[in-house]
């Protein structure tokens, strides 16, 4: 595999373009990619329908694309009900709309997420032991992609993002730990950018979709920066996931499908502890850096407070399916931070460290959102640079 111009140490990381490049596509994505579809992860919980504690809502779904649609009961397989009992395909699924690309379950409770504690993510807005108005979304049937999201709206989030949160710090004048913050945020807008690109509606007549390479470089290629912040947010994360990789191996995984769970265990146990892994990138990020000087407990004090505005914006995004993968990846993120925060006098993973079921979830799916960003870039960067360079 050719990563192409970007070669030698990411930045602030410990491994290099290639090493990311190779164990990527040889492990960690096929690992994830089967990781994601089984019952214990492609179920997610949250809370859509939040009012924007900013701004009025203003709705902006051009593509029906945009909503994550919803299902009457009678309409519902059965089976899907309980989806920890059944491993149906995703396309038995027949939708309110006839569209069977999306699929919100009211009918689980809270009994769907046993075995594991209710606590609350420090890092984001919401109070994730409130399950007052959480839905159930299977992820298969509602992926990532071009939603026809765009204009003063989506601009409005990112602005409000980058510029009250974390502004693009001007060079040697912010810490470490600031930069760390900005580059995660720009890391997962580069990610969502390139599965719009990848995914893209070509031609709404004939509701032809497919590729958009000109979207991904235009939007992402072509700034040699966003492509690195994006590395660097996938190392950060698979550096939580290592960390955690003994508590995450004990964890319950049981969901009552027996066959399904054991292949759960097994992908959770292939890729937490894996020596290609290991051998290629063993400290993915060193977190140990961070939050050393005296000022360290404020500073961090102060970093989770604007990560929790940026969560809380997530609930400003006016197209539903894109709440729903922003406010998994914020969450995602959230994990990663808890994780790697969450540590002893020598920096080992802290005992009190409790995740919530739905952490683990938005967590894995996260770094399998930009696993597979990077085998895009790592895949077809170079040749969509080299077309869009010629014109
Ligand atoms: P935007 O992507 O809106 O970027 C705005 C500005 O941010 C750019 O002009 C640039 O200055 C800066 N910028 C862009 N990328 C980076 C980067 N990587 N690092 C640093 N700065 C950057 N649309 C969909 O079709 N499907 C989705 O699933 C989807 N999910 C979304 C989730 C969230 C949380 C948000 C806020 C928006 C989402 N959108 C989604 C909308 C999408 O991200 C874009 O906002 C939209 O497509 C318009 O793109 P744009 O060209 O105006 O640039």
């Amino acid at each position: 595999q050719d990563s192409g111009k970007y070669k030698g140490v990411i930045e602030g990381c410990c491994c290099d373009y290639e090493s990311v490049d190779s164990v990527n596509g040889e492990v960690l994505h096929p690992l994830l990619q089967e990781l994601v579809k089984t019952p214990f992860f492609r179920y997610f919980k949250v809370k859509l329908w939040c009012d924007c504690p900013f701004w009025p809502d203003d709705g902006m779904c051009r593509l029906r694309d945009c909503s994550v649609c919803e299902c009457p009961e009678n309409e519902f397989p059965e089976p899907l009900k309980k989806p920890f009992l059944h491993g149906l395909p995703a396309d038995d699924v027949a939708c309110q709309e006839g569209r069977p690309q999306a699929a919100v379950d009211r009918t689980l409770d809270s009994g769907a997420f046993k075995g594991w504690i209710e606590t609350d993510n420090p890092w984001t807005n919401d109070d994730e032991t409130d399950n007052d108005g959480m839905t159930y979304v299977n992820l298969l049937l509602n992926p990532e992609r071009y939603t026809g999201y765009v204009g003063p709206s989506a601009r409005r989030i990112w602005d409000a993002v980058y510029s009250e949160n974390c502004p693009k710090y001007p060079s040697g004048e912010m810490c470490q730990e600031k930069k760390v913050l900005y580059k995660l945020i720009s890391g997962i807008h580069s990610s969502i950018s390139i599965h719009i690109a990848a995914d893209y509606l070509l031609d709404e007549s004939t509701n032809k979709w497919g590729q958009n390479p000109e979207l991904m470089y235009d939007r992402v290629l072509r700034y040699p920066d966003r492509v690195r912040n994006l590395y660097f947010t996938f190392l950060f994360v698979l550096r939580a996931v290592t960390k955690a990789a003994d508590y995450l191996e004990q964890a319950e995984y049981d969901t009552g499908n027996h066959t399904e769970d054991l292949k759960t265990e097994s992908l959770v146990r292939q890729l937490f502890h894996n020596p290609k892994l290991q051998a290629a990138c063993p400290l993915p990020f060193d977190e140990a850096k961070l939050w050393q000087g005296q000022s360290g407990p404020e500073l961090k004090q102060q970093i989770q407070k604007q990560f929790r505005n940026i969560s809380a914006l997530m609930d400003c995004v006016g197209c539903e399916k894109c709440r729903l993968w922003g406010k998994l990846q914020v969450l995602g993120l959230g994990t990663a931070l808890k994780i790697l925060f969450s540590v002893d006098g020598q920096n080992q993973l802290s005992e009190s460290l409790q995740l919530q079921r739905n952490e683990v979830i938005a967590l894995v799916n996260l770094l399998s959102r930009l696993s597979e960003s990077i085998k895009y870039v790592c895949e077809q960067g170079p040749s969509i640079e080299k077309t869009m360079e010629r014109h």
